[in-house]
């Protein structure tokens, strides 16, 4: 959709850091992260809100938020769980029209690390992080595999 920048990502008309690409999804870091490895997960086509998202298209997301999180686990980020959010329409304080996912790994106890990264939103070592989500992912399709 004209002047999304979220399309504009999927077109290569703005830049990402990609760390999963299929035929229906796409995930890339998210610009200001909340803590490192924050990724969101977006369907290729475009939908404003969950009210004009194709239920099998969401699936199709959440499939990718669910090996994200698993992936993240098993990558040098060594995160502990994961919180998967959708903040669906303006009421739900959505900001970038284009439906996505937040994939936000945890650790045991970072409630202050989380705290401040909430309020900074700063993101550091970026081609790093998403060199370790990649990583991550490999190790759990080789997991998979056996
Ligand atoms: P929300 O719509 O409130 O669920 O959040 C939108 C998210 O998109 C925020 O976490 C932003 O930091 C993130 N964001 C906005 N523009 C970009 C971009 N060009 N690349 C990556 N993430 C972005
Ligand atoms: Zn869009």
């Amino acid at each position: 959709m004209d002047g999304c920048i979220f399309c504009k990502i999927v077109t290569g008309e703005a830049p990402a850091i990609v760390v999963y690409e299929d035929d229906l999804v796409l995930a890339f870091l998210d610009i200001r992260p909340i803590v490192a490895g924050h990724t969101l997960v977006i369907p290729k086509t475009h939908s404003a809100t969950l009210d004009h998202l194709d239920p099998d298209l969401a699936a199709d997301v959440f499939r990718v938020g669910h090996l994200l999180a698993r992936a993240l686990r098993r990558s040098e980020l060594g995160s502990d769980g994961a919180n998967l959010l959708i903040n669906d329409g303006r009421a739900a304080f959505q900001t970038v029209h284009h439906t996505h996912l937040h994939v936000v790994p945890r650790k045991h106890r970072d409630i202050v690390q989380f705290g401040i990264g909430f309020v900074t939103r700063r993101p550091r070592g970026r081609e790093q992080v998403a060199a370790h989500i990649r990583e991550g992912i490999q190790r759990l399709n080789a997991e998979d595999a056996q």
